[in-house]
Parts: C-alpha cells; structure tokens; sequence
C-alpha cells in the first residue's frame, strides 16, 4: 500500500488545480484517473464540433497570471483540441503528471476510524493510505448510454458523444443519425450535416438555444484581454455566474416592448450564455422569462422554413434557462438543407435497433453511423459509482439514497477528510466551473492547512451544518425559476434517480461570501478532531 497525505480522483480541470494547489502546500498528492490522460471531460468529449460555451478568456485558470500572459487563445469560443492543448500544457508546464496514476480506475474507498485515513482501492489491486481523499470526478462523467433492443445487431457504429474515439471518423457518403438535442447534440448537427450523405436528428425536447457569436481572437483583443486580466477575472468572481457578464439591473417587466427588443437583440448577437442576464429576474420571475422566451421563438421561427420542422424544433412548456440552453453555431438553419431530417421521438419514440437502422413506433430509418448524444447521470453519477465507505461502514450511496447531503456542497458528515470538488450543493453547472473550481480549491487548500496548524488529523462536517446547507441550497433553488424544468439539475435525466435541485443557485459571488464567512467563523460548521 502507497502512503501519501492526499488521493486526489480524476485528472481533469479540477484534479489538476488540486494536485497544483496542495503540493504548494507542501502536501503530497497522487491523482487517481481511469483514462490515458488528462482532461476530464475535455479528453472524452471529441465529437465534431465540440467546443466551450464560455469565452476562453474566463474559461481558463486564473492561479498564474503568467500562464494567463503567455497563453494565446486563437477563438473567442475555444473548440475542444484547443482546450485539451490548454490543459495539457497546463499539465505539463507546472509538471503535474509525475503525480498521476493514470489507468488507473478507482473501485472503492473506506475510512478508518481508528487512523483517521481513507483505504482507496483501484479497480486494478492497487491501494493508497491517504490521510485527505478528494473526489474531482466531474459532474458529466458518467454517459448516460441507452440500450435499444436490438443494437447490438447494428452493422454500422455507434457512438456516445462523451467516449468518442480518438481517429478522426468520416461521415462522407454516410447516413447518420443523432439521438439527443442536448448542448452536444445541438454542437455536433452542423458540423455533422456539412459531411454526412444524410443526417437525421431524433429529438425528444426541443431547447432553447443561442448563437455563440464565436469569432477569431484579434491581437489587438489579445492584447486588452491580458492589459486588464486581473480586472476582468475581478468581474468574473463578483458575477453570478463567474462569466463576468455583469447582469443588468433591471426587471425585463420595467422595460418598454421597444427597450427590451433592443437589450435582446444585443445580447442575442453577442452574449451567448449571458443572454440569461439580460434583465436580472429572467432566471426569477415567469412574466419575465416569458419576454426572453418569446423573443428566442421568434428567432427560431426566423431561420427555421419548413412550418413543422418549426414547430417540432419551438421549446414550450418550461422557462428558458430552467434546462441549460445550448450555444450554437447555424444549429436552427442547419434544419433548412436538403439532406437533414428532423424526427420527432415524443410522439414517436424509437423501438429497437435493425442490423440496418432505427426503427421508431412509425417507420424504419435506414442509417449507416448512430450517435447517441444522450448527456450523463450528471452530478452524482461518477460519485456514486465507487463504492465510498465512510464511519461505520455507511456508504455515500446509502447516506445520498435520496439525494445529495452536504455542507458547502464540499463535506459529508460521516465521511470526515472526504472532500467533493464542484459537485451537488455548489455553484458547479450553474457556474463558469473552473473558476469554481479555483474557487474551491483555494478554499479547501486553507481549510486543510488550518486543520494542520490546530494538529488536527480530521475534519468532518457537523450534521446540523450540513442540513442547514440543504435546506438552504433548497430554499435558493425554490426562488428561481430552475426547478420548473426537469433537467439534469434536479436529477429528471435518469429514471429512478431522487428529485432534488442539485447545484447552488445563489451564485458564485453569494457562494464565495459564505466560504468567507465560514472560514473568519473558524470553519463554522466542521469539526477538527
Ligand atoms: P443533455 O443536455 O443531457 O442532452 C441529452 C439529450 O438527449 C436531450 O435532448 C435528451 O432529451 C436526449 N435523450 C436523453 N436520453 C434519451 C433517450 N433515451 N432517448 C432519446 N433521447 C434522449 O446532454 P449533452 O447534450 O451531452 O449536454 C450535457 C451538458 O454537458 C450540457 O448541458 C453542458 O453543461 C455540457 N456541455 C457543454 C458543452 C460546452 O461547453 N460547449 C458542450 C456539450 C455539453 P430530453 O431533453 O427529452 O431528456
């Protein structure tokens, strides 16, 4: 068995920073990954077209402002070879990887109360003694892969969005067909339509969906980008989201016809994701909403020309913004070419899967190539597929049967030295997550120094904290409008998986308060023993 002070599981965006961040401490760290290397998601994630919904500016760590210099983004949204290149980069320049276990899947985790160390178990035999164990497994992790019957007898691939193979595929002279409209769905159609011989989309909710108004990075943009970094990431922190959007202060309701049409045209052709802050209550209030809603249908109504591809592709019935909305690049008018076909799956859902194609309740497609752009078992997934043991032989899966429990969305009581990196109870996917993650990371690095300063082996949320924090991460959730949608962020995406809102809604400037004040309260609501 391996000793070391810290086991860290996964290589991606948040293992890295945490690997970075305690060996500054002065701890020893070894990061556990089940893949070849690092990335996280970003490793995973190849299909056509993939690319960051976050401008590449403020989707990038802030821990070294001369990484920050020196680092050139070539597009203001940046596709996934080119944040893979940032990461690897990253990994390389402050020589992350001596410390990264990779293959290396972790299979369970058990803590000894005697020690107060965790046991971590890998699936290949191996075994570290660890004294802190930090899950930074991601909250997309886990692929949601539907299991058609028949597909095993499909003669073409298939393949997930999220485990995409690492050889460029060729769609030229191919039927393709997409399962999923998601954020990687909506990605991929394009890029997809402009090779394939024919691409059909089976669609089960149409979403909202905003242009990403990507662009090349001038010089001149460069170069006023990293003349005020250290501003820009300042407005960032102290935004709700972390994009540095700073929202307007204004009800959508205050807003003549006129002004509103105005305020969303702008933020339609520029905005991307912070449309949603075009007016402070679109995320609040339902007539509010309604005003963003409706101007967006209406400029799907504009690029869509069939009246039923129109129609099947309108979001109704949920709020905007209540389920993550996609960030595009041509998706709508993607609809109007001859050789992309819209198939509406509510209505018709699919049945099974031919040697030849896919069959739904009305007819037969005829397909060569099948990709399920299907999403994840989002937040809890990769948590909870290890087995975690903590006091008292409980397993987190049994203390989380109805749903995530934490304080600070960081600590679970009963699992002292345990720590989860932006997951359930934290701004997470409601967040710009790298800059949660830094947030975070920042924040346990003290935490865990102050423990050593006190000479305490463990630290462990108190119960009444941690019910506090989800009574709270409740109560926030219930003033916006999220909980209106069934998404991933309230556990609607798996069946059977319990109904709760997952992420922090109070925002990431809110959410730093409270790690303020918890940590000049002495680490409110942790015990140090
Ligand atoms: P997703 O948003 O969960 O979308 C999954 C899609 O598949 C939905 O349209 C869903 O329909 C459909 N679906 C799921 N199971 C199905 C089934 N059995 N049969 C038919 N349809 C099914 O997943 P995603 O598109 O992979 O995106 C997940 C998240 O990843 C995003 O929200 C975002 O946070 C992140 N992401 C980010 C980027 C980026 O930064 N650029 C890119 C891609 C993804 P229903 O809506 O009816 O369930």
């Amino acid at each position: 068995m391996k000793k070391c002070d810290v086991v860290i599981v996964g290589a991606g965006l948040g293992g890295l920073r945490a690997l970075y961040a305690l060996r500054q401490l002065g701890l020893s760290a070894t990061v556990i990954e089940a893949s070849d290397d690092v990335g996280g998601v970003w490793h995973h994630n190849r299909y056509p077209g993939a690319r960051c919904d976050v401008e590449s500016y403020d989707y990038s760590y802030m821990f070294s402002p001369e990484l920050e210099q020196e680092w050139r983004w070539s597009e203001r949204y940046a596709t996934q070879p080119e944040v893979l290149s940032y990461i690897h980069h990253v990994a390389e320049r402050f020589n992350l990887r001596r410390d990264i276990e990779f293959n290396t899947r972790m299979e369970r985790a058990k803590f000894d109360e005697a020690s107060n160390r965790w046991c971590v178990t890998a699936q290949d035999g191996q075994e570290w003694d660890s004294q802190y164990l930090i899950m930074a497994v991601g909250q997309l992790s886990t692929t949601k892969q539907p299991n058609y019957p028949g597909q095993e007898t499909f003669k073409g691939n298939i393949y997930h969005s999220a485990a995409w193979p690492r050889e460029p595929i060729s769609f030229g002279g191919k039927r393709v067909g997409i399962i999923g409209t998601g954020s990687s769905g909506v990605q991929m159609t394009p890029v997809i339509a402009a090779q394939a011989e024919h691409l059909t989309v089976f669609q089960r909710s149409a979403n909202f969906s905003i242009p990403a108004a990507n662009a090349p990075v001038s010089d001149e943009e460069d170069n006023a980008v990293k003349a005020d970094y250290a501003a820009r990431r300042q407005r960032a922190l102290n935004s709700p989201s972390g994009l540095g959007f700073v929202p307007n202060g204004v009800s959508a309701l205050e807003a003549t016809p006129q002004e509103r049409e105005a305020v969303y045209e702008a933020a339609w052709n520029r905005l991307g994701f912070g449309f949603a802050l075009a007016y402070k209550d679109i995320l609040l209030d339902d007539a509010s909403n309604a005003t963003a809603a409706d101007f967006i249908r209406q400029k799907i109504a504009q690029q869509v020309d069939d009246p039923v591809t129109r129609k099947l592709l309108t979001p109704e019935g949920f709020p905007f913004g209540a389920k993550r909305p996609s960030v595009d690049s041509n998706y709508f008018k993607t609809f109007n070419r001859e050789n992309v076909t819209l198939v509406d799956i509510k209505s018709s859902p699919i049945k099974d899967i031919s040697p030849d194609g896919l069959r739904t309740t009305e007819r037969e497609y005829p397909l060569d190539v099948i990709i399920y752009a299907t999403g994840f078992d989002a937040f809890t997934g990769s948590l909870l597929r290890p087995e975690i043991k903590g006091r008292n032989g409980e397993t987190l899966r049994e203390k989380w049967a109805s749903g995530p429990v934490n304080y600070l969305g960081l600590g679970v009581s009963g699992f002292p030295n345990m720590f989860v990196l932006v997951g359930p109870g934290s701004p997470s996917l409601l967040s710009n997550v790298i800059l949660s993650i830094e947030q975070q990371v920042d924040w346990l690095s003290d935490l865990i120094g102050f423990a050593s300063t006190k000479g305490s082996a463990a630290i462990e949320t108190t119960q009444e904290a941690e019910l506090e924090w989800v009574e709270h991460v409740n109560a926030r959730a219930h003033e916006t409008l999220y909980p209106k949608a069934a998404s991933y962020y309230t556990g609607a995406e798996v069946e059977g998986k319990p109904r709760v809102f997952m992420p922090y809604s109070g925002g990431v400037r809110g959410y730093r308060r409270i790690l303020e004040r918890v940590a000049n309260e002495e680490y409110n609501g942790f015990r140090f023993f």
